[in-house]
């Protein structure tokens, strides 16, 4: 499975059809809802790795995994 933000080989946990988790080498371990993903693909929208890294890292170590939802996505995609 490749990264769903920056395309490098990660870790898949697919835990069910409501968000996919991955473990990036680069990204680290996030989770993006089902709804986000329809919504960017819908779009057309791509990830700005930066901001995302930047977002990801900001909500690390919090005590759950960094979940970007249909709300987060359009404020860390290239428009
Ligand atoms: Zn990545």
């Amino acid at each position: 499975m490749s990264c769903l933000i920056c395309g490098e080989p990660a870790l898949a946990i697919d835990a069910d059809d409501d968000y996919l988790e991955r473990t990036c080498p680069k990204c680290g371990r996030y989770q993006i809802t089902g709804a986000a993903l329809v919504l960017m693909k819908a779009h057309g929208w791509y990830f700005n790795v930066e901001l995302t890294h930047k977002w990801i890292e900001e909500h690390q170590g919090t005590g759950t995994i960094p979940t970007i939802d249909s709300h987060q996505a359009p404020r860390l995609v290239d428009v």
